[in-house]
């Protein structure tokens, strides 16, 4: 039986393990991908962390998969064998239920995600619904593309719920927002990031993209803001956030997790200001990002490990050692 290899989490909170395991068969609507390169997402590390309830366990994490169609179960159609693929974070959505029959399947009450509630890309090969994975160019290199199926696809469902404001905030400086404030400068929009106030590495990093302002999440940038996203983890950049958007403003909370948010005065929502979270990720989201990337010419700032790595990798992320995106290489 051909064997792949896989990091895989045993329980929450202890490190993955590299296992040999046999290569899953396809069910029908699905694909065996053997898998070029996957993204490493600050969801992966609430997965291991044990900040997101009921995980598959052990499960494989990972959910930026760039590969190819090897094995084609039953009944699929809509990829051939050799054609290469993406598999983001919404693996499967149950299509009868009132969000799917509306068009809002990130909102599916019956879902699997990839690298949670099924095995995902920290290996060699995974299994995907070929109906929920994303036809990928030839000529793109799979380390610096694996990153546009997460930070990019729900980078691009906040950006989109952030209206259409020119002057955007960005907390958190990380592989969604580095993606984003291109998009964002591409069309005619001045992007302010914010980051730890000690963290002049992220800030000149934003500046490098194009940034007007960079700085600390604790200052004031140089004008009010139309509308902010909030990429980091930490609930006390909600009141920094609606603090400094203007009037009818809106604050987009990105993020799976966050740290609990601390109360705040009436005031810094009054005036029609808007807060809300994004969930996953629609069809809809994955063509109009998929579309636009290349029209932007996306630079996507990588930082590749091989699979063994992946510990380090989260680590690193944990730790912010790396601007941009850290990828995972089989
Ligand atoms: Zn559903
Ligand atoms: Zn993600």
């Amino acid at each position: 039986m051909p064997k792949m290899r896989a990091m895989v989490l045993d329980r929450p909170k202890t490190p993955l393990v590299l296992r040999e395991q046999p290569v899953p068969q396809p069910a029908a609507g699905q694909a065996l991908i053997a898998i070029e390169a996957c993204g490493v997402c600050r969801t992966d590390l609430h997965v291991v962390d044990g900040e997101l309830p009921n995980p598959k366990l052990p499960i494989v994490p990972g959910h930026e998969i760039v590969g190819r169609v090897t094995t084609l179960g039953p009944g699929v159609r809509n990829f051939a064998l050799g054609a290469r693929v993406g598999v983001p974070w919404l693996g499967e959505a149950c299509g009868v239920c009132p969000y799917c029959r509306s068009g809002r399947e990130n909102l599916c009450d019956a879902p699997v995600f990839t690298g949670y509630t099924r095995d995902g890309g920290y290996a060699t090969h995974a299994l995907a619904n070929t109906r929920f994975s994303f036809a990928l160019p030839e000529e793109l290199d799979a380390a610096e593309t694996a990153p546009l199926l997460c930070a990019g696809l729900i980078g691009w469902r906040s950006y989109r719920m952030a209206g259409q404001g020119e002057a955007l905030g960005l907390y958190g400086f990380g592989a969604a927002a580095h993606i984003l404030a291109q998009v964002a400068i591409w069309q005619g929009r001045r992007v302010f990031a914010f980051t730890r106030s000690d963290d002049t590495a992220s800030q000149d990093f934003a500046r490098s993209l194009g940034a007007v302002w960079a700085g600390g999440s604790d200052e004031m940038p140089p004008e009010k803001l139309d509308a902010a996203i909030i990429f980091a983890p930490v609930g006390a950049l909600v009141p920094a956030a609606l603090a400094v958007v203007k009037k009818g403003g809106r604050v987009v909370c990105g993020g799976i997790h966050m740290s609990d948010i601390p109360s705040f005065p009436y005031r810094l929502l009054w005036e029609e200001r808007e807060l809300l979270s994004v969930a996953n990720l629609t069809h809809r989201d994955a063509y109009e990002f998929l579309a636009i990337a290349p029209r932007v010419g996306i630079k996507m700032q990588v930082t590749r490990y091989p699979l063994d790595q992946a510990n380090a990798a989260l680590d690193d992320l944990r730790q912010g050692r790396f601007e941009g995106a850290a990828v995972l290489v089989p």
